[in-house]
């Protein structure tokens, strides 16, 4: 199964991203992911990266498709993966299907989690996340069972720096402009399955697995 997790930040991307991967044993490939990780390690990449993401920009298209690519290519991608937070903007779509047919591969399914503004403001702002391996936790609607330790790993929660409410309106501005032309794209190419992300985990988990046929 070859997925694409398509929403505004907050949506829940990242916490489907896990039980999907879970159910289907593909690699989750988190682009955020990959550059929180390079910013902790202090690589070239997370240096060039870290800029725009505390602006709450998009890192360039160039950057990321480079990555994205790479990882692609290993060889635990061949029967599968899920791209989460990845394409972002029309440009990355396209040049993420060059890649793909280069592959003899094309996308099956593209998951977009609708939710109301409101709502994402209030899932970023209580998001904390293992520093880690990178579990995701809500202070109110998924709290660590030990306050500030990762339930899966004993890792230090901590509240990514650009979480904050300024940012978080940034982000979601970037979203409607650069993003949402997506869900277009993606109708047009008719796999783009939109599921109600105002329920609760487990109901929205329920209904992506129902449209997927499982
Ligand atoms: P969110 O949880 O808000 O959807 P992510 O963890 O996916 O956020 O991304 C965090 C930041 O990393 C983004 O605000 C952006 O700066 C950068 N980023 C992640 N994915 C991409 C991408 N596909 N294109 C450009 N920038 C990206
Ligand atoms: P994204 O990857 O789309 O930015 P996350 O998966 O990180 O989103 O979720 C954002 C925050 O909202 C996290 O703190 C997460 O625990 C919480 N969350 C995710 N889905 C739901 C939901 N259906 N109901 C309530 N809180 C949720
Ligand atoms: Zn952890």
């Amino acid at each position: 199964m070859r997925l694409v997790l398509l929403g505004p930040p907050g949506a829940g991307k990242g916490t489907q991203a896990a039980n999907i991967t879970d159910s289907y044993k593909i690699p989750h490939i988190s682009t955020g992911d990959i550059f929180r990780k390079n910013v902790k390690e202090g690589t070239e990449l997370g240096k060039k990266a870290k800029g725009y993401m505390d602006k709450g920009e998009l890192v360039p298209d160039e950057v990321v498709v480079a990555i994205v690519e790479d990882r692609l290519k290993e060889e635990d991608c061949s029967d599968g993966f899920l791209l989460d937070g990845f394409p972002r903007t029309v440009n990355q779509a396209e040049q993420l299907d060059s890649v793909l047919a280069e592959m003899d591969v094309a996308i099956d399914k593209v998951i977009n989690i609708d939710v109301r503004k409101d709502t994402l403001v209030e899932r970023a702002a209580g998001r904390r996340v293992c520093r880690s391996c990178g579990a995701t936790y809500h202070v109110m609607f998924k709290p660590a069972q030990k306050k500030g330790i990762c339930d899966l790993c004993g890792g230090e929660v901590y509240q990514r720096d650009d979480d904050t409410e300024d940012t978080v309106s940034k982000r979601i501005e970037v979203y409607i402009n650069e993003t949402q032309p997506l869900i277009e794209y993606y109708s047009r190419k008719q796999n783009l399955i939109t599921i109600d992300g105002e329920q609760n985990i487990q109901k929205v988990f329920k209904d992506i697995m129902a449209a997927l046929g499982v």
